[in-house]
């Protein structure tokens, strides 16, 4: 008799289908924003910048992230989603207030990653500005600023139909597809480069600090759980503080989106 579990029902099947169809029209969905910039901005080639970015935040980019960073005399941004605040979830615990209020104390930067952390395709204009008002609001309480913050794109989906507000909210937003950022830039469309597993992966993304040094850009890391067990989109202490040391060794400045944005003199997006 067959296991039950491993007969696969016509709606399981459609529900696959939708969601890798779904996943299909988020890459061109991204890849459109890329070749149809909103803003250009020029990232400066003098001098090689590093960031490392966490997402949703898992607590434990605070324990050992954060630590990692200022023994190394650098500091990182942090994109929080206020809805998942203290959320337990296999593998990670996701921070709470009081971890946020410790990472602003300690230098780091708190940027916004949503409210919901609902992929912004799904979610229409107004509700998004209110998701984005509440998780503002929370950030506000823990650090107040007068600038405008950074963003994160949940899922690094993008989404054409909201530029125009993420880009009068935001100073920049940050996406993923692993690129460095350089020359003509998209500020409401920065890449990254992911830090993940497995660990043989992350021992090898010290080639884009390799290429980052030889042509000069902005190179953005994003990761999660900073963890001995990380989750699949995080890594282990050694492998990170490996990335922050090779980074400063091959003279790279290390610094967050913010400060980042303000030493290569990149002006604010339209406002
Ligand atoms: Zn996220």
């Amino acid at each position: 008799m067959p296991d039950p579990s491993r007969i696969s029902t016509p709606s399981a099947g459609l529900a696959r289908l939708s969601a890798r169809l779904d996943q299909f029209a988020g890459r061109l969905e991204n890849r459109l924003i890329r070749a149809v910039p909103r803003d250009v901005m020029e990232v400066p080639s003098e001098e090689p910048i590093v960031s490392f970015t966490f997402d949703d935040v898992p607590a434990s980019a605070l324990e050992a992230g954060a630590a990692i960073l200022e023994a190394n005399g650098a500091r990182g941004t942090y994109y929080i989603a206020a809805g998942l605040e203290g959320r337990i979830e296999p593998g990670r615990t996701l921070i709470d207030r009081a971890g946020c209020r410790e990472l602003a104390a300690r230098g780091h930067e708190l940027g916004c990653h949503s409210f919901a952390h609902h992929d912004l395709r799904h979610v229409d204009g107004t509700t998004l500005a209110e998701d984005l008002a509440r998780n503002g609001d929370y950030l506000d309480t823990i650090d107040p600023r007068p600038s405008r913050r950074n963003f994160a794109y949940p899922y690094n989906s993008g989404s054409l139909g909201k530029r125009a507000l993420l880009a009068r909210t935001f100073r920049s937003c940050r996406a993923g597809g692993e690129g460095i950022n350089r020359g003509p830039t998209d500020p409401a469309f920065l890449q990254a480069v992911e830090i993940r597993q497995p660990q043989q992966h992350v021992l090898g993304l010290a080639r884009w600090i390799d290429a980052l040094v030889a042509d000069p850009g902005w190179l953005i890391f994003f990761t999660h759980d900073v963890s001995p067990q990380p989750t699949a989109h995080g890594c282990t202490p050694p492998s990170f503080h490996l990335l922050v040391a090779y980074a400063l060794a091959r003279g790279c400045q290390v610094l967050t989106v913010d400060a980042a944005l303000d030493r290569m003199g990149l002006r604010e997006g339209r406002p």
